[in-house]
């Protein structure tokens, strides 16, 4: 391999390739008798340590995502597969220790009228950030061809935040995203039913935003806020983020950010 070559993630000397997203999110031939969904794969170099520290990630991520009830159907045949076969190989209260917290089981009746056990609990937010953060890492190689310098943020679309303002934040970004999807943005990957993403070109303050959808619903998006980017956010986001109440419009749309409530009036 061209040794030259700089890791994704840091300034050392690149040793192997990573995969982003990780492998094992894709289903394998073997389980989908003869349709690959492995088909041109991205991987970036990497260096040994943020290479080998990661595959105990990669598995958390794949049991993590091919767990959500809104999945398509190759996400829930990913779960049932490979999935279970992983959960199989751990001990009885990994699910409870590593993937959801609380966990306990639910019914759901889906749309044909039958009833379906599905997980529930408090997701472990805090690994999962960091796993994504990684892949946005990697996209952001390959599609500039050089690392990213600064600060990423993220929200996932797919998590209940427990704050109002983060559930606020979710929805304004993802109609941010689609009003902006309507300029006829490029959606890459060769497999979307397992994963694509779309990048958007930089704002007025020198933003990237990112978009990932995993199992074609699972939606991630991220802020790359470059070292040359300018304080970041227009004044409306600045008084947002300080905690006054404010009303953004977006097309049709208004959102509405530390919303007072009688309890926190007094
Ligand atoms: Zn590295």
């Amino acid at each position: 391999m061209d040794t030259a070559q700089k890791c994704y993630m840091c300034e050392r000397q690149a040793t192997s390739r990573e995969h982003v997203p990780p492998l094992c999110l894709f289903p394998e031939m073997k389980d989908t008798k003869g349709i690959n969904f492995r088909k041109d794969l991205i991987t970036v170099p990497s260096c040994d340590l943020h290479n080998s520290k990661k595959s105990d990630d990669d598995e958390f991520l794949m049991l993590s995502f091919s767990g959500l009830i809104k999945n398509n159907p190759v996400g829930s045949f990913h779960q049932l597969t490979k999935a279970n076969r992983a959960l199989r190989r751990k001990n009885k209260d990994f699910l409870e220790k590593e993937i959801l917290r609380n966990h306990k089981y639910g019914k759901i009746q889906t749309t044909d009228g039958k009833f379906r056990i599905i997980s529930l609990g408090n997701p472990n937010v805090k690994r999962l950030s960091s796993c994504l953060k990684h892949i946005a890492y990697g996209l952001f190689y390959h599609e500039f061809k050089e690392r990213f310098d600064g600060e990423i943020r993220m929200i996932l679309e797919f998590i209940e935040y427990s704050d109002d303002y983060f559930q606020t934040l979710k929805k304004f970004l993802k109609r941010k995203c689609e009003l902006e999807n309507e300029l006829n943005l490029d959606l890459k990957g060769s497999n979307p039913e397992v994963f694509y993403y779309q990048f958007h070109k930089p704002d007025e303050f020198g933003l990237i935003g990112l978009k990932m959808v995993f199992y074609g619903t699972a939606e991630a998006y991220f802020s790359f806020m470059g070292k040359d980017s300018k304080e970041p956010f227009n004044l409306g986001l600045k008084l947002m983020a300080d905690g006054f109440n404010t009303v953004i419009e977006l097309g049709e749309d208004k959102f509405e950010f530390n919303k007072k409530t009688p309890a926190n009036n007094v």
